[in-house]
């Protein structure tokens, strides 16, 4: 026990439970959990992040917020969820919009467990081989099916494949939504064991200090080796950051009168 560090999660003591649900729902996980150091609370604005391809998050070093892609998938995801309750660990969801609707349920699962969800295309196409039609009309699918299974507005995107075109940038931008690129990953699409990805996980984040980590949900191996990468990043004394995006946009020079 360590009980001086402030890089532990939350403790649980008598005391604590009677402060309410956040500290009651850190029981559920051991005394040794990762837990969920801080939370970042994003504008909704047309930003965009992840130093594969843009600026870094606001993060301190040895700050790590975990993404997944490609869910929601019956088969996998409930593991990572089960995972990440294990460890106290909230991560954010980049879905695709056809399974999305078709697993709506799971799909609000994962954001009534605690998680930010964002969007990752509607059938995760290569946008740069797509007309600026047919990208829009991804886009507005997309939109819709976040409307009618989550509600309002998804506040952030991540291209599929990362691979980003001017057109949807500038829909991306007129409607004030962060575009989500990522600092590391580890080929998790890639037949490898979990100590291969372990491993290559612990010289990503050594070589970066922490960063935005790209995991797949629709993946079988990913949901199999995430308790191990959890552990993993807590051996080395990462924090993990959970992203959050504020409900309403930024003031932009008059107050609003809300509505
Ligand atoms: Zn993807």
């Amino acid at each position: 026990m360590n009980a001086g560090s402030t890089l532990r999660p939350l403790r649980v003591t008598a005391a604590a439970l009677l402060l309410g649900s956040a500290l009651s729902a850190a029981a559920a996980c051991g005394d040794d959990a990762l837990g969920t150091a801080r939370v970042l609370t994003l504008p909704r604005e047309a930003a965009a992040y992840g130093r594969m391809q843009h600026a870094p998050l606001p993060l301190q070093p040895d700050e790590v917020v975990i993404t997944f892609d490609d869910g929601p998938r019956p088969e996998s995801t409930p593991l990572v969820l089960k995972a990440l309750r294990a460890e106290c660990v909230r991560a954010t969801f980049f879905m695709v919009g056809e399974p999305m609707r078709a697993h709506a349920a799971l799909a609000r699962e994962v954001k009534a467990q605690g998680h930010s969800v964002g969007v990752h295309g509607w059938r995760h196409e290569h946008f740069a081989a797509l007309t600026e039609a047919a990208q829009l009309a991804d886009l507005r699918a997309l939109e819709a099916a976040y409307r009618e299974v989550l509600g309002g507005t998804a506040p952030a995107y991540r291209f599929p494949f990362l691979e980003e075109t001017p057109f949807l940038r500038g829909a991306l931008a007129a409607s004030r939504t962060t575009v989500m690129s990522v600092d590391l990953g580890v080929e998790d699409w890639e037949p490898q064991t979990a100590q291969q990805m372990a491993d290559k996980l612990t010289q990503r984040l050594a070589a970066s200090r922490g960063g935005i980590v790209l995991l797949h949900d629709a993946q079988d191996r990913t949901a199999a080796a995430l308790p191990l990468l959890l552990r993993t990043i807590k051996a080395h004394g990462y924090r993990v950051v959970h992203l959050q995006w504020a409900d309403e946009p930024p003031a932009s020079g008059l107050k609003s009168s809300g509505g």
